[in-house]
């Protein structure tokens, strides 16, 4: 059975080690989004991929969810010593990682072909594909109607503002990498992860040609980053309601609703399945909370058997 899987940072991180372990790797394929990409103390930043890729890994930090386990913050330590402003905390074995993606990146490479090698390095053996390699930047313009650029809303103003619009910039422009519209035609399933919907599978589905091939698919499953009408972690719920969506697993299913055939939601919102059934999907109740790798397991085979 061959599985894609859309996925953005923790979200999908986590229900990516599930898949891994109920699947052989040859069949797994995770598409990143790159829309949070950045250009941070002069190096490529991809923290969407590098979550993922992490956490395929074995080597994420899995209690902050971004960042390499026992990484140090030597540079960024300097850096604000130097008076830079440095807001983006970056450790030190991450930032070996962005050095080596930039550098190939200046040798030339695609951003694709750039994540493939440091993905092989780190001995993860499924294909984990960026979305694509041309650029895509999400930025957001505020109530107070300022526009910050993905890492200054999410990190430096630690996603407190309220925001008015989400854009999505270069997107018309920008093609799927190469592999992704195979990875999605060949699945047998294929995955939306439980991942900001406005800016993590939102950009992945906005790609030319992407949320067709969706809704020619037979077999798309999501799973509901919203439990109990809120987002587990992050903004995914305020940007939602920005976009016009109610803020409920049920909002979700009607977001997704033209590309997506099963929406799994969490047993806790079981009196919420009439409510996702008429946006047009079959609405399936599962544990959805990943709060270890058994657990995401287990939502993987779940999943994996509807
Ligand atoms: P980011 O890029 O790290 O912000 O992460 P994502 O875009 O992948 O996902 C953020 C969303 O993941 C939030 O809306 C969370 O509610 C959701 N999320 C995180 N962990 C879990 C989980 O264990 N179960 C479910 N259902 N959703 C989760
Ligand atoms: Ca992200």
């Amino acid at each position: 059975m061959k599985v894609t899987a859309l996925a953005g940072g923790v979200g999908g991180a986590k229900l990516a080690i599930g898949l891994a372990r109920a699947l052989p790797a040859e069949d797994l394929t995770i598409v990143v989004n790159t829309g949070d990409d950045a250009v941070v103390y002069g190096v490529h930043v991809s923290p969407d991929v590098d979550i993922v890729t992490y956490w395929l890994a074995g080597v994420a930090d899995v209690d902050r969810g971004w960042g390499i386990k026992d990484d140090t913050f030597t540079l960024v330590g300097w850096l604000r010593k130097l008076d830079l402003e440095a807001w983006f905390s970056l450790g030190d074995r991450d930032y070996a990682t962005c050095l080596v993606r930039t550098s190939r990146l200046r040798d030339g490479a695609t951003l694709s072909e750039a994540t493939d090698e440091v993905r092989r390095r780190l001995g993860v053996a499924i294909k984990v594909i960026p979305m694509s390699d041309d650029p895509v930047r999400t930025s957001f313009v505020t109530a107070d109607g300022r526009t910050l650029e993905f890492q200054e809303y999410f990190v430096k103003e630690r996603h407190e503002p309220e925001v008015a619009e989400v854009m999505l910039n270069g997107i018309d422009d920008a093609k799927p990498a190469p592999g992704v519209m195979d990875a999605i035609a060949s699945a047998d399933t294929v995955v939306v992860c439980p991942s900001n919907p406005v800016v993590s599978i939102g950009p992945i589905v906005a790609l030319a040609g992407v949320r067709d091939a969706l809704r020619d698919h037979p077999h798309v499953v999501a799973v509901s980053p919203i439990v109990r009408g809120a987002a587990l972690k992050g903004p995914a719920d305020r940007l939602l309601a920005t976009v016009g969506v109610e803020v409920s697993a049920a909002g979700v299913a009607g977001l997704y609703s033209d590309f997506v055939d099963v929406f799994v939601f969490d047993r806790v919102d079981e009196h919420h399945r009439d409510e996702i059934e008429s946006a047009g999907v079959t609405a399936v109740p599962l544990d959805t909370i990943m709060d270890n790798a058994n657990a995401s397991e287990q939502l993987a085979r779940g999943i994996l058997s509807l």
